[in-house]
């Protein structure tokens, strides 16, 4: 496994525990807001990173056949030329070692690691409202303190292990597949149950199905998925994408979800039936989340999203060869990328193999997991050594919540949030003053390539704090008339599209029993979002209370 991050942990000692800023994560957002807040303003900046090593989400998504679905031009920094430059991505969509590399290249070059305090997750951050600072705790009881808090702490970090009866009686090994061991896990020989057919499932089942003796794999709700047609980069478009890079920076920053490419401008109903399958066969082939972008209404009319999943359910019924298995793996109850759509290579391909087994735990839900394996209501058992749970996360809210945050007065953040999660832009939470969240609930965020949407909230939240200490101003805080409204714009958001529709959503919440269903994304597109914060911030933070 990739071992470059075991190397940043060298503890150093503390010569100060005040700072200007505190940045909670060392990942693609934490790294670039403590590289912009200390190299562009002059800040003095502490980020807390529970892991040893930068990378964040990627840090703990080792599982087998992680590989981000951006593709790998795109799914990189683009605020610096050199960084574009001097890097070299080997294929089309970068796998997790190859991130984690890159991740700590750029650490290394913007020489971010020295102020970065390694292992050290906080236990809990409180406003003090006369002091006008944030006192943060570490588990390990070390305290800091700041006037500015930024929460860089991904939409994708707390792993979600279904609370299933009978787990601590296992005599085999289980792992979620966000808390994957760094060693790696071999499955030679073994009889492997998956749970779980998400993003990460699709990814991981094929590559465990070639060493595994045996796989099964729990569905609970079949998914979408189009190939991803990886494969390695030619030395001609690497050098394209150096050549192109602002104009391919540029399509990024002005499209709805910060891909290097554009949504056509037609209408599934422009064409004819013909024409429409031609164009999607063309998609196909060419593989990736370009797809999505075939025709403009896909995401907004369930007429137009119909087409597109008809077509995927009938490459699934070709390329699966035992009818049953088919039926299983296509009968998709919700609207084509109305959940986060994944991008695959050989998953549906992997069940024609005759070690893999599919289950449908909707049907026959699992009861219980005994010492051998897993037990369904039906009485079935089905038996493994591992169990691999690749079950998501509490996505967006969770790793907020669950770090102690108390804003004004000693309110917990679990409380202003007790109904969901309640913000302005989805940058700052009322009653929570100089407090940041980076790709919090709120903002486009997951509906976006990531560090497109980061780059955006980083470079806002450092104008921001700059102009506050330009005009002699040491507070801002989110109105909550302001964040009534914008979540309310939010919904209206969501509504406008397909996305509600897919009940089991995490974007919703759903997949967390007893999390408010509230859908969490702004799903305006990435480019309005961006025009509506520049619009606040050009005409003096409205919205905002600023104070001395
Ligand atoms: P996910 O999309 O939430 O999928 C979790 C899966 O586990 C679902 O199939 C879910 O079924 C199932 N599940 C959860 N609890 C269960 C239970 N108690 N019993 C049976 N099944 C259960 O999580 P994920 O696949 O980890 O993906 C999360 C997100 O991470 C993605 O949507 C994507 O944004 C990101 N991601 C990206 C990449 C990439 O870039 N390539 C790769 C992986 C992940 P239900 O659907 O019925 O709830």
């Amino acid at each position: 496994m990739e071992s470059i991050a075991l190397r940043d942990a060298a503890p150093r000692p503390r010569e100060t525990t005040e700072f200007d800023a505190l940045i909670i994560g060392a990942g693609f957002s934490g790294m670039y807001q403590l590289h912009t807040l200390r190299d562009r303003l002059g800040l003095s900046v502490q980020v807390l990173e529970a892991a040893d090593g930068v990378g964040g989400t990627w840090y703990w998504n080792r599982y087998p056949g992680a590989r981000c679905d951006s593709e790998s031009h795109s799914y990189c920094y683009s605020f610096s030329d050199d960084l574009i430059r001097d890097w070299e991505w080997s294929e089309r969509y970068p796998e997790q070692p190859e991130i984690i590399r890159y991740l700590n290249f750029v650490a290394d070059r913007l020489d971010l690691k020295r102020d970065i305090c390694f292992n050290t997750r906080v236990a809990s951050a409180e406003y003090d409202e006369p002091a006008n600072r944030w006192h943060v705790t570490t588990e390990a009881g070390e305290r800091f303190t700041a006037q500015y808090l930024i929460t860089a702490v991904g939409c994708l970090s707390t792993a979600n292990i279904p609370d299933l009866p009978g787990l601590d009686t296992f005599a085999g090994d289980w792992y979620h597949t966000g808390l994957w061991p760094h060693e790696g896990v071999d499955f030679t020989g073994k009889r492997v149950i998956q749970i779980g057919t998400g993003s990460t499932g699709i990814q991981s089942a094929p590559v465990i199905a070639r060493s595994a003796a045996h796989l099964t794999v729990l569905q609970r709700t079949p998914n979408y998925s189009v190939p991803a047609r990886n494969a390695p980069l030619s030395a001609e478009f690497r050098q394209w994408v150096k050549d192109h890079f602002p104009e391919i920076r540029s399509v990024m920053r002005s499209t709805t979800n910060g891909h290097p490419f554009r949504i056509t401008d037609r209408s599934v109903f422009d064409v004819s039936a013909e024409e429409r399958l031609d164009i999607y066969e063309e998609a196909w082939q060419r593989g990736g989340l370009q797809f999505r972008a075939s025709f403009r209404d896909i995401l907004s009319d369930q007429a137009a999203n119909d087409t597109a999943a008809e077509f995927i359910k009938h490459k699934i019924r070709q390329i699966v060869k035992d009818p049953a298995t088919a039926a299983k793996l296509s009968d998709i109850d919700h609207p084509y990328a109305a959940k986060r759509p994944p991008i695959d290579t050989d998953y549906f391909e992997t069940f024609n193999r005759d070690n893999v087994e599919l289950v449908d735990v909707r049907a026959d839900p699992i009861e219980a997991i005994t010492p051998t394996g897993v037990r369904l209501r039906s009485g079935a058992e089905h038996p493994a050594d591992i169990i691999v749970f690749a079950t998501g996360f509490d996505a967006m809210t969770g790793a907020l919540t669950r770090m102690g945050i108390r804003g004004r007065d000693g309110l917990p953040l679990t409380k202003a949030w007790e109904a969901g999660p309640h913000n302005y832009l989805g940058l700052q939470v009322a009653g929570f003053p100089n407090m940041f969240t980076i790709t919090g609930p709120g903002s486009p965020s997951v509906l976006c390539n990531m560090p497109v949407a980061i780059e955006q909230h980083v470079e806002w939240i450092t104008n921001c704090i700059a102009y506050l200490r330009k005009q002699g101003l040491a507070r801002i805080e989110a109105l909550p008339d302001a964040a009534d409204q914008w979540v309310q714009q939010v919904n209206e958001a969501a509504r406008a599209t397909l996305l509600p529709k897919a009940h089991h959503s995490w974007y919703l919440g759903a997949n967390v029993p007893g999390k408010p269903r509230v859908f969490m994304p702004y799903a305006g597109g990435l480019a309005r979002y961006r025009s509506i914060c520049d619009e606040v911030a050009a005409t003096g933070y409205q919205g905002f209370a600023l104070g001395v």
